[in-house]
């Protein structure tokens, strides 16, 4: 295991009972790197994301900064600088723009309007929409409020359950552009994505995810020319 290693999955299983979702699944990430797990629907992305994020029992190891997943409740990662961001599922649809992106620093409050001009550099749609009502914004824009939240907790480490489902080219764009600005704060981003475009041009190191377990691995060169993960392109 490297010195610099923040995420280390080894040996990971994870079934809901006679289905086996995870099976000996071994990941990393390191100090300020974008890696991201792709593969097709059910390959098991989001009980990854969801067993990182303390939310199912596992067998292996999962640990974070060091410390067991299993050991340590959902708001401690929180506070550890883990942040989950989902795919817009956890957005408040009553409360405005500006009061679900505040939610986002409820347990880390110090520099919270700091952070909320910088999201609104980022994001100046959601600046334009601040006071309006989140279940009226497009599916782009929920994205990116999403996305904005989660910056909310001035995470270390971020999650992004996958950013580009179902946008528009334009809003794919500006989520691209966003996430370029969040690499460069040199946090590290674990990417879920069917995108396998997008997590190519993203991501430092890929790792191709089937049926519950890791097919391939490897920097986006390596894999752009590897014929198993073409054919995932190619569908
Ligand atoms: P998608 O991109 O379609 O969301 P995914 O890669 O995120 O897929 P998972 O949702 O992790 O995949 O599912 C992995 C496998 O576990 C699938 O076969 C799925 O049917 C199964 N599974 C997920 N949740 C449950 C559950 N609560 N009970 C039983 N089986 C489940």
């Amino acid at each position: 295991l490297q010195a610099d290693t923040v995420l280390s999955v080894e040996d990971l299983s994870v079934s809901y009972g006679k289905v086996q979702a995870l099976e000996d699944v071994d990941i990393d990430v390191r100090s300020g790197e974008t890696v991201a797990v792709i593969g097709p629907n059910g390959a098991g992305k989001s009980t990854l994301v969801d067993t990182i994020g303390g939310f199912h029992e596992y067998d292996g190891s999962v640990r974070f900064n060091g410390t067991e997943v299993a050991d340590t409740s959902t708001p401690e990662l929180i506070e550890n600088g883990l942040f989950y961001c989902t795919e817009r599922r956890d957005l408040f649809d009553f409360m405005s723009v500006e009061q679900n992106l505040r939610l986002g620093s409820y347990l880390n409050g110090e520099g919270e309007e700091k952070r909320l001009e910088e999201v609104f550099d980022l994001f100046p749609r959601l600046e334009e929409r601040r006071s309006q009502e989140t279940q009226s914004l497009s599916g782009g824009e929920k994205q990116m409020l999403s996305l904005g939240r989660g910056l909310m907790s001035d995470p270390e480490f971020l999650i992004l359950d996958e950013p580009s489902i179902g946008l528009a080219p334009v809003i794919l764009q500006d989520i691209s552009e966003a996430l370029e600005s969040i690499q460069e704060l040199s946090v590290e981003i674990l990417i879920c994505e069917q995108n396998i475009t997008f997590a190519l041009e993203h991501a430092d190191r890929l790792y191709l995810l089937e049926n519950g377990s890791v097919r391939r691995s490897g920097t986006p060169d390596s894999l752009e020319s590897d014929k198993f993960v073409e054919t995932y392109i190619g569908g």
